[in-house]
């Protein structure tokens, strides 16, 4: 039987499939958080929680040349705020650094390794805050499918995409200019991404650094 070709351009997003989307995400009065933009499309292992529940299930069986919109509600998106996040530290414990609101950092907290915001300084006390920026939002993404394929063994494996055999993608590493060192180089990876300083925003938190991508 001869393989029809319709049928391999109309492959549908599933389980085991990496899929590339352009997207563009906006908050409820409309203003722009993220795009794919100039870094081109995001590529993602459907299936493998590469990305936030609620914009993989908006996904889920398209093909490419569809576009959509998707709503995502903080559940299925980045969590709902949590006031238990919050905590105070001294002003002493950052040491010869002077802490500004709004600077991010990795720390160790009870809940594990997560991205503390400063969020306010008052006297001796600084407010740190342990939720994702994006928590207790609902995300608007307009979606484009731009390519869907059958994920290769070693991508199932790994948990993320590859391209072009290395493992820079972008379910996988963090995609994006900013990966000069390399996929998963140690230098100040974003939450999320291992090596992109600007993570997309549609890409799930530990998006890579747990898979390890010592895959090339
Ligand atoms: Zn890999």
């Amino acid at each position: 039987m001869a393989v029809d070709s319709t049928l391999l351009n109309t492959m549908r997003v599933a389980k085991e499939t990496v899929v590339a989307i352009e997207y563009t995400l906006k908050d409820d009065q409309g203003n722009i958080i993220d795009a794919s933009g100039d870094r081109g499309p995001m590529e993602y292992l459907h299936g493998a929680q590469n990305i936030i529940p609620g914009l993989e299930q908006g996904v889920d069986g398209l093909v490419a040349g569809d576009t959509k919109n998707v709503l995502v509600p903080p559940q299925l998106g980045y969590g709902e705020y949590s006031d238990k996040l919050l905590q105070l530290v001294p002003l002493s414990a950052f040491g010869a650094n002077t802490p500004q609101v709004g600077m991010r950092f990795h720390a160790e907290t009870n809940l594990g390794m997560r991205v503390l915001t400063i969020k306010k300084i008052e006297g001796e006390e600084v407010t740190l805050d342990g939720n994702h920026e994006l928590a207790g939002k609902t995300l608007h993404f307009d979606i484009k499918v731009v390519s869907v394929r059958a994920a290769e063994p070693t991508e199932l494996a790994h948990g993320h995409p590859h391209q072009s055999g290395g493992c820079r993608g972008g379910g996988g590493c963090g995609s994006g200019e900013a990966s000069g060192g390399g996929c998963c180089s140690t230098e100040e990876g974003s939450e999320g991404g291992c090596c992109s300083t600007e993570e997309p925003a549609a890409q799930k938190q530990g998006g890579c650094g747990s898979g390890g991508c010592g895959c090339s």
